[in-house]
């Protein structure tokens, strides 16, 4: 079965998409951990920032300059939020599809994980 990220920016799942363009996509999170939580990926299919290759690291640039611009759109860019990226297993990633979490509204925990 195809990837369900894959799947969101292809169109297949609709999905409420707050940000697209011709590389990135980015929707809310299915199971909000904040009132702001939304997600920033690459349409194309990258299963994990371990596996982003050198020449690709600009999506990442990309990708965090979205989340950014939507942190202000949603109104947390000045009571602040937090980016994450999970990688692997014990870094918690669940959804084998590389994605940016945009966390914000509340005041999140100090800890890492
Ligand atoms: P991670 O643990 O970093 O892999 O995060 C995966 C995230 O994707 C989780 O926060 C899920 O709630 C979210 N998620 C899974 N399926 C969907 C979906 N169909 N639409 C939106 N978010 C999803
Ligand atoms: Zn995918």
């Amino acid at each position: 079965m195809e990837c369900i990220f894959c799947q969101i920016a292809s169109g297949k799942i609709p999905s409420d998409i707050v940000y697209q363009d011709e590389e990135i996509i980015a929707f809310p999170d299915i199971k909000p951990l904040a009132p702001v939580h939304i997600l920033v990926i690459p349409k194309r299919h990258i299963s994990a920032l371990d596996q982003l290759k050198e020449d690709e690291l600009p999506i990442i640039t990309r990708m965090i300059d979205i989340a950014k611009q939507l942190a202000k759109r949603e109104g947390v860019a000045q009571s602040g939020y937090r980016l994450v990226i999970n990688c692997g297993a014990e870094g918690g990633q669940v959804v084998p599809h590389l994605h940016l979490h945009l966390l914000g509204g509340r005041r999140l925990s100090g800890k890492v994980g």
